[in-house]
């Protein structure tokens, strides 16, 4: 029987989604973080279930050829999982996960490389770092509200570091408490900072239980001043118990309201509560590929089914006649008609409403779509929508997907309902993480 503080010897055959090794002891699996497939490891157990083990890896008796020296020093930080994985296999680990996904489902077309970046480090335009008592300021530990303190994340943007370090200097000569998150006593929550990747502007929001003083508030400002970009620094209330980030209320304390940035020649404007796209240039790349899979002529319609804030339309809209948009949340429709107004493109119209609610009204109104795009979150397409799909039966579907299980799930239905699905290209979007990106594409079997 084995047991907790056991020391054994196994060999990492996979990884789960989190990215820690599965091993197999006694026909249950282990999961070892920081094992990688491939390699035998030494592991003192630390839990014994029924159905799994746990363990701490202790040593590395036979590395994997990709193996590489972590290149961040804050190990319990849960922001990136393949640290010690080298980027080519990175990329080829996300191209297998999309093959068996699509295996799992019977489906057998090939998969291509993985669209990688050419530098993958310093790729995120945002920034949430947790703030807690002490002051520390950090992001959370894998599966946990412990905080692990970062300033330099190889991540984000230089400018984010500078940004902690002097929002933790504030707080510590203005003694602005850290927000308590047990008894709810406190002042600052977190701070976000976002940063146009080609605009280089730097957007700093803190966010706070309660009003701190108006002169510890000129303090910040002040603080602040000399941080390269700085184009904007608002205050968000935030005064409610939960795990959301920012509350409804947010002012300007300095500066403009919203940053600007680009993707693929369009600019967008960012404010505190706007979603955009974390990894602007792969978000190029994923777009870029949505395009040339979507083979436009420049007459089509296409439909740019749960499409946020736009943007793939947008990107769409120069090389299509008409772009109709759906999405169910309203401010983010609110932001794709200002974005269509912004670039000056007037063959772009949003609905706002759930895809498969409004779909089927466009079908009916007569505006046929020659191509349909959608970018479902991860549980993937609603089934009224594949339905819908199905039956109005456009030309061509292209499938864009942040997790590989929905999407082989909905294009198995889909090849089932008329479909054939003809090319799939993962993209990294999120270089040393798990998070895999796919474009695939479906044309209507005659
Ligand atoms: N295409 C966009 C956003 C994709 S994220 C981009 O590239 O940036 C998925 C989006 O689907 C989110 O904005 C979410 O609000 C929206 N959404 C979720 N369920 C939906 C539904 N049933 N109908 C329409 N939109 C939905």
């Amino acid at each position: 029987m084995f047991k907790p503080g056991q020391q054994v010897t196994v060999s990492v055959h996979s990884l789960t989604d989190k990215g820690d090794g599965i091993a197999t002891l006694d026909g249950r699996p282990l999961y070892v973080e920081g094992g990688l497939p491939g390699e035998d490891v030494e592991v003192r157990l630390t839990l014994a279930k029924p159905r799994f083990f746990q363990g701490r890896l202790l040593r590395v008796l036979r590395a994997a050829p990709c193996r590489r020296e972590d290149f961040c020093p804050h190990t319990a930080c849960g922001g990136c999982q393949l640290r010690v994985m080298d980027y080519p296999a990175q990329l080829a680990l996300k191209r297998s996960l999309v093959a068996e996904a699509l295996q799992g489902q019977g489906l057998d077309c090939p998969v291509g490389q993985t669209l990688g970046m050419e530098d993958p480090f310093h790729y995120r335009n945002k920034a949430q770092y947790a703030v807690q008592p002490g002051p520390f300021i950090g992001f959370y530990a894998k599966h946990s509200h412990q905080l692990v303190e970062v300033d330099e994340c190889r991540v984000q943007a230089p400018a984010t570091a500078e940004v902690a370090q002097r929002v933790r200097g504030w707080m510590r000569r203005q003694a602005v408490a850290a927000y308590n998150e047990q008894n709810r006593q406190g002042c600052v929550r977190h701070l976000v900072v976002r940063n146009g990747v080609y605009s280089e502007e730097v957007m700093v929001v803190l966010v706070v239980a309660e009003e701190p003083s108006t002169e510890a508030l000129e303090q910040l400002v002040a603080e602040l001043q000399g941080v390269a970009g700085l184009a904007s620094i608002q205050l968000n209330l935030n005064p409610r118990e939960g795990n959301r980030i920012l509350g409804d209320e947010t002012r300007v304390l300095w500066g403009e309201p919203c940053i600007s940035d680009r993707l693929g020649g369009l600019t967008f404007a960012i404010s505190p509560l706007s979603f955009f796209q974390v990894n602007p240039r792969q978000t190029e790349v994923l777009y870029r590929e949505a395009l040339r899979q979507a083979e436009l002529k420049g007459d089509e319609v296409v439909f740019d089914l749960y499409c946020g804030i736009g943007t793939i339309g947008l990107f769409m809209a120069a090389h299509a006649a008409r772009v109709h948009g759906v999405e169910v949340v309203p401010e983010a429709i609110a932001d794709a008609r200002a974005n269509a107004e912004r670039n000056g493109l007037t063959n772009a119209v949003f609905h706002q409403g759930s895809a498969e609610d409004l779909v089927p009204g466009l079908y009916e109104a007569g505006i046929r779509a020659d191509v349909v795009v959608v970018d479902p979150p991860r549980k993937g397409c609603d089934q009224a929508l594949l339905d819908t799909l199905a039956a109005m039966g456009p030309p061509r579907l292209v499938y864009v997907s942040c997790n590989p299980k929905t999407l082989a799930r909905d294009l198995a239905w889909l090849c089932q309902h008329g479909y054939r699905l003809e090319q799939v290209t993962p993209v990294d979007m999120f270089p040393h993480t798990m998070h895999v990106e796919t474009v695939a594409r479906l044309t209507r079997e005659p």
